[in-house]
């Protein structure tokens, strides 16, 4: 079944649920008119349908594979990465000066998240350059900005990140691969780095390593940590490719999806590598690269439920099965309210999804163009939210799809199951959503809970202003908006960080199913009678009551959690 990039669902939150004029009045994003948005967003789409979604199944089928040391990509990945490359869509958001387009997050996220729908595998490829160009926009050295960018922007070469360890997965501080200087501006980095998405290639030319690491007599745990750039191979001054560089792919995991992308064991020997940042900097370099993958892999979710959607109403509108109480329906499985449950959820939990992250990359935008703390915060608090629930909707939705294909669902020649398979791992990957929970009740909280209110106090702004117009809807949004600032003031005054560990995942999704009734009651008053209004009151009468659920297992304490010993456990 074809895929559909999302255009219009696009055009809209833009125009009515996230307010992207706003960005247009600032100077730094002015050049982002109506026009200019439109026209990106309309051959992004074409990328999508025409190019990327045709190899999602090759890349399932033929997985990357390593041979005599070099990794092959799956059959027509090149022509996918070109067009990828040729488009500019690398460099969307990247600086001008390098031969990126300076376009706002918030437009790069949207164009990312139909890439994600169309070939997952393949998007995560040009997600990691995206991450790596900015950390370096941010903390490389001129000399480094001036080799690199370019080529990263070009996608002449590829970008990598590299914290995880056998040792060190969620505890990055546990690593231990080590760094030494050599005396000449260079460092020799050695260790072994797992799971290294896109760790190699035959896409580019070149691809360079962001590689954390242990400089000698540096403390322990996080704080002891450097970021090197380590490529594959080492540069001339003016961009030519030099010696190979002591770096090597071991071997590739065999996954339970997302095959297309090669997941490799990279091995460093004394690979020559440059410091980014300072000396035990590493971490704040690594996060800038980290946040803006966490709002990418929060889209990765989001495109594959928008992909599995498309794939399980088209199916439903076609199978016909049983009789179905309708007298004027359609005849199909369609009908059927259970399945019609199962679709109104995909529909409206995308909606959510979607308008959150959209809304997290607006923060970061306005913070960049305006300088402003309050949208920093509004954006580091939307960060975990956006990841976590983006890819836990990625993941239902998926799974979703195949009941809805029933049998059909199970059996790979559909595209059903591998939504289901691809998008399990971005729950995992740059940081689970356990973690991202924890971020958020713990970090995202050091400000005794005000950025959270204030995005209460814009939700039962627009609430109050509803109640006119649509009372059923505006209701019930303010009132689950005010059992989570009294949930928020609670978290806040707990001091026993265990209590608050224990219910973070369910006040994360409580947050996040809040959220998504304010941005749905946003969208049913700008399309009054019609499917947005017709969708938010399905969200906002049947989901948005999960929150008090959730905010009573978030209030719940730690004591029942640990009640049972470890051998009652295992018993
Ligand atoms: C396909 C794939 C691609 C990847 N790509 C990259 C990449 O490009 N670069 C890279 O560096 N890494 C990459 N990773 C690694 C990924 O980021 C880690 O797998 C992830 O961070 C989890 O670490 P772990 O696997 O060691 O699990 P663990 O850290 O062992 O976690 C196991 C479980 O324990 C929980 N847990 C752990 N610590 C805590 C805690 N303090 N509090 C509460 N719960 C906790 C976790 O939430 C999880 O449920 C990739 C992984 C996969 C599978």
């Amino acid at each position: 079944m074809p895929f559909h990039a999302p255009v219009d669902d696009f055009t809209f939150l833009f125009d009515h649920v996230v307010d992207f004029a706003r960005l247009r009045e600032t100077q730094q994003f002015q050049d982002a008119t109506d026009d200019v948005t439109r026209a990106i967003l309309t051959e992004a789409g074409k990328l999508c349908d025409e190019v990327m979604a045709p190899l999602q199944r090759p890349g399932d089928l033929h997985p990357a594979r390593l041979e005599n040391g070099i990794v092959r990509t799956s059959p027509g990945y090149e022509t996918g990465w070109t067009a990828i490359a040729e488009g500019g869509w690398i460099g969307m958001s990247a600086d001008p000066e390098y031969g990126g387009m300076g376009l706002p997050m918030t437009l790069t996220s949207a164009v990312n998240e139909m890439m994600s729908g169309a070939c997952l595998s393949l998007q995560l490829a040009p997600l990691m350059s995206q991450g790596q160009i900015e950390a370096l926009e941010h903390h490389a050295s001129d000399a480094i900005k001036a080799l690199y960018l370019p080529k990263l922007i070009s996608g002449d070469w590829t970008g990598t990140m590299n914290l995880t360890e056998p040792q060190a997965g969620s505890d990055v501080g546990a690593l231990s691969s080590k760094a030494v200087d050599n005396g000449d501006g260079t460092y020799a980095v050695t260790g072994q780095k797992i799971y290294i998405s896109w760790g190699d290639h035959d896409l580019a030319e070149n691809v360079c390593h962001l590689v954390l690491a242990r400089l000698p007599d540096a403390p322990a745990g996080t704080k002891g940590i450097s970021l090197f750039l380590v490529p594959k191979f080492i540069p001339n001054e003016d961009g030519s490719l030099g010696a190979a560089n002591g770096v090597k792919v071991v071997s590739l995991e065999h996954k339970m999806g997302l095959h297309g992308s090669p997941t490799a064991v990279m091995q460093y020997d004394d690979a020559t590598g440059w410091l980014v940042g300072p000396e035990q900097g590493g971490m704040a370099a690594m996060f800038t690269m980290m946040n803006n993958a966490r709002l990418g892999v929060g889209g990765q979710g989001i495109g594959v439920a928008e992909a599995a959607c498309q794939h399980a109403v088209q199916y439903a509108l076609e199978r016909k099965q049983g009789r179905t109480a309708l007298a004027d329906g359609t005849g199909t499985i369609s009908d059927h309210a259970d399945v019609r449950r199962m679709l109104m959820t995909m529909k409206a939990d995308i909606f959510a999804a979607r308008a959150i992250a959209l809304s997290c990359a607006m923060a970061i935008d306005m913070a960049r163009a305006t300088g402003s703390d309050d949208w920093r915060a509004r954006a580091a608090l939307l960060t975990p939210i956006s990841k976590a629930f983006g890819t836990d909707t990625g993941m239902a939705i998926a799974e979703m799809g195949v009941q809805v294909h029933g049998g059909m669902g199970f059996i790979e020649e559909t595209g059903a199951a591998q939504f289901s398979r691809d998008v399990r791992v971005t729950a995992i990957y740059e940081g689970t959503n356990g973690i991202q929970a924890m971020d958020l009740v713990a970090r995202k909280m050091m400000d005794g809970g005000e950025a959270a209110a204030r995005l209460l106090d814009e939700v039962e702004a627009l609430a109050e202003a509803a109640r006119g117009t649509l009372p059923d809807l505006a209701e019930p949004v303010w009132q689950a908006s005010e059992s989570l600032r009294e949930a928020t003031e609670w978290l806040n005054a707990q001091t026993d960080m265990n209590i608050r560990f224990s219910g973070a995942v369910p006040y994360l999704r409580a947050f996040a199913r809040v959220l998504g009734g304010y941005l749905h009651l946003k969208a049913a008053l700008a399309d009054q009678e019609g499917a947005r209004e017709k969708l938010a009151r399905f969200y906002i009468k049947r989901l948005l009551p999960e929150h008090a659920g959730l905010l009573a297992h978030a209030q719940a304490g730690s004591e029942d959690l640990f009640a049972l010993s470890a051998d009652e456990l295992a018993a």
